[in-house]
């Protein structure tokens, strides 16, 4: 059996024969980006996630960025992000002129431990970015607390977990304004690049619609030093059509979970993910753990399952940060994870027979 890493034939069937007549739609239109197309989405997107507001920004490390800047947030101030992300969620940061400050996650669930922010908090704290990892969100109840009791804001990374929950409450709808991603490869994915900002607060919304646009909500008339970050109206049309499949895809990952976890619990020394009580997770990703990874990940290879480490290198230990003199040490869950993790096949259409393949291949792994 040959069972790709990801794959979109699924999703595309899903799609495809909505999908090609709006195309010619767009095409006639005459009318590219930012336009009604756009408008659609952000008001469909903003009802999915329960939010008031949605901005459609170029992709997912602009919607950061630009909701970072909406928030004032630069130079001289610090930024609370997790030990164990993409490293997107640190550049967001880094891009507005603000520091980001590691915090360790909990081993079990690989989010950002919510117990361990209240210690990196300093007089230059700004604000606070959970990142919903692997498609679990964060145990938001306790670190919204902390933030009002600090009067800190709260920036969700929503990249990778669109419709995972936290207490009944959405991700992306807890922060004071968050970003998302619809990378292709994302749980809601585009043909391109694209990206969204949310948030409840019009006047947020109002400052990242200016940023996304030059810094200008007037044509022509500039009132701050903004970036382009526009989304297509051939993308927005898209997502929409793929936004009506969401809950169901998303469904599809959540068997796809259930069922590794009920063939994989107890197999060798493999670790398999925990979610927090109170916590749904949408399995953008399905990450195990173990001592023999890379043996694992090669045996794997070797009988046509495609794996990925995410992430092989955390942030502070990247080059890109060496102005941090992080050193190898420095956040050892963060670095264990890095060590151990590996992310099986889970996408809508893959099927029980090839969850079944994958999962005699891992337990043969471990009786070799
Ligand atoms: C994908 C991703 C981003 C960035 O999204 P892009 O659209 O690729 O810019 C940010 N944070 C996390 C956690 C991601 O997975």
């Amino acid at each position: 059996m040959n069972i790709p890493f990801l794959s979109f034939k699924q999703m595309n069937a899903d799609v495809k024969a909505e999908l090609l007549p709006s195309f010619e739609t767009f095409i006639d239109k005459g009318w590219y980006v930012l336009g009604e197309q756009v408008k659609k989405f952000e008001q469909e997107y903003a009802a999915w996630n329960t939010t008031s507001h949605c901005a459609g920004v170029a992709n997912g490390l602009d919607a950061l960025i630009i909701a970072l800047k909406s928030l004032g947030i630069g130079e001289g101030d610090e930024v609370i992000v997790p030990s164990n992300t993409y490293i997107a969620s640190w550049l967001a940061v880094s891009y507005v002129g603000a520091t980001p400050v590691p915090v360790e996650p909990r081993i079990s669930t690989y989010n950002i431990n919510p117990q361990l922010i209240e210690a990196a908090i300093t007089s230059k704290t700004k604000a606070i970015m959970p990142v919903h990892l692997y498609g679990q969100c964060c145990e938001m109840d306790a670190i919204m607390q902390l933030a009002d009791k600090y009067n800190l804001y709260v920036v969700e990374d929503n990249a990778q977990s669109q419709g995972a929950m936290y207490n009944g409450k959405l991700a992306g709808s807890f922060g004071h304004i968050n970003g998302t991603s619809f990378y292709p490869g994302k749980n809601l994915g585009a043909y391109g690049d694209a990206g969204a900002i949310t948030t409840n607060n019009q006047e947020l919304f109002n400052q990242a619609c200016t940023i996304r646009n030059y810094g200008s909500s007037k044509k022509y008339y500039n009132e701050i030093k903004g970036i382009n970050s526009r989304l297509d109206e051939l993308q927005a049309g898209f997502l929409s059509i793929k936004l009506n499949h969401l809950h169901n895809w998303n469904a599809q990952r959540v068997h796809v979970a259930e069922l590794y976890h009920q063939l994989l619990s107890g197999t060798g020394d493999l670790i398999l993910t925990e979610l927090a009580t109170g916590a749904t997770s949408v399995f953008h990703l399905y990450v195990v753990r173990t001592q023999r990874r890379d043996a694992l990940q090669q045996w794997l290879t070797e009988k046509g399952i495609g794996t990925l480490i995410h992430y092989p290198l955390p942030p502070h230990l990247q080059q890109a940060y060496k102005d941090l003199n992080y050193t190898t040490g420095d956040f050892p869950i963060a670095e264990e994870i890095a060590n151990t993790c590996l992310s099986l096949p889970v996408y809508p259409g893959l099927s029980d027979d090839e969850i079944n393949y994958i999962s005699q291949t891992i337990k043969a792994f471990y009786h070799a």
